[in-house]
């Protein structure tokens, strides 16, 4: 129930955001991406939450790579937000390229399973 309440929350929430993407017309374009949503907008990055991926980037690599951090969330569930989201964005901040930021864990992980 929790589960399904918190899963229902984070939808809205990328929801809510979708549309404050459109609204402000930085969306490019909205596809299916095997079975989610793949809204391309007009940001510098890209993120995987609430069975979404918001991305500025629209080739198949970065999409099989953020589809790899969907899989992360319906793995790790509640964990998801600790184990990835939040280091993975301290992540961006503080490393040095994309090369360091790319060689967490979190973000191999995400690369190999998108690719699955
Ligand atoms: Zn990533």
């Amino acid at each position: 129930m929790i589960l399904s309440v918190i899963s229902a929350a984070k939808t809205t929430l990328m929801l809510i955001g979708i549309c404050l993407l459109g609204a402000t017309g930085k969306i490019d374009s909205v596809i299916m991406y095997r079975d989610v949503l793949a809204v391309h907008a007009d940001i510098d990055n890209a993120f995987a939450y609430g069975g979404f991926i918001v991305s500025g980037v629209n080739s198949e690599n970065f999409l099989s790579h953020e589809y790899g951090h969907l899989i992360q969330e319906r793995k790790y569930g509640l964990l998801y937000e600790f184990l990835v989201v939040v280091p993975s964005l301290i992540s961006a901040m503080v490393s040095e390229n994309a090369a360091a930021h790319g060689a967490r864990w979190f973000e191999i992980e995400a690369t190999e399973q998108g690719r699955q």
